[in-house]
């Protein structure tokens, strides 16, 4: 039997409340939502981290995203909602499958992130600019 949690939900060994399905893709709630409605977006196929997931594919879940998105506003009322995904324990990613939350955001729902912007010195923003130029090789 798989490890991984999702591969489990995918497999149907682990029930979960299924949203949409197709031979790709599986969206469902949240176990643990941040607001009633979170929706996890999954490939089945196991990847766990987005540098590791075929291009095609990442287009197939993404091409899911506005209807998803429309189904969850009607839905629940919200008045938007953040898409968020997660790579690496690091980042916060507590299940090392692949996924795109998917929050409805309600006006004073309480929710954010510790968005602690900072600020380049002189000349870093051009330096950092060109590390990554240099690492992004072909597309
Ligand atoms: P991460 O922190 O990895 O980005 O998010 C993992 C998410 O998976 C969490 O929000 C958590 O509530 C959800 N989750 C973990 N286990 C299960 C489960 O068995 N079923 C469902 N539906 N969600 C789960
Ligand atoms: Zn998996």
């Amino acid at each position: 039997m798989a490890e991984c949690i999702f591969c489990r939900i995918v497999e149907g060994k682990i029930p979960c409340a299924r949203i949409y399905e197709d031979d790709e893709a599986l969206a469902f709630l949240d176990i643990g939502p941040l607001a009633p409605g979170h929706i996890l977006l999954i490939p089945k196929r196991h990847f766990e981290r987005i540098w590791e997931v075929p291009s095609e594919l990442l287009v197939t879940l993404v091409r899911k995203l506005p209807r998803l998105s429309r189904a969850l506003l009607e839905a629940t009322g919200a008045q938007g909602l953040n898409i968020l995904q997660n790579n690496g324990p690091v980042s916060g990613q507590a299940v090392s499958h692949l996924h795109l939350h998917l929050i409805p955001r309600t006006a004073g729902d309480g929710l954010g992130y510790r968005w602690n912007a900072g600020r380049y010195g002189p000349g870093e923003i051009e330096s950092v600019q060109k590390r990554i130029l240099g690492a992004m090789g072909e597309d």
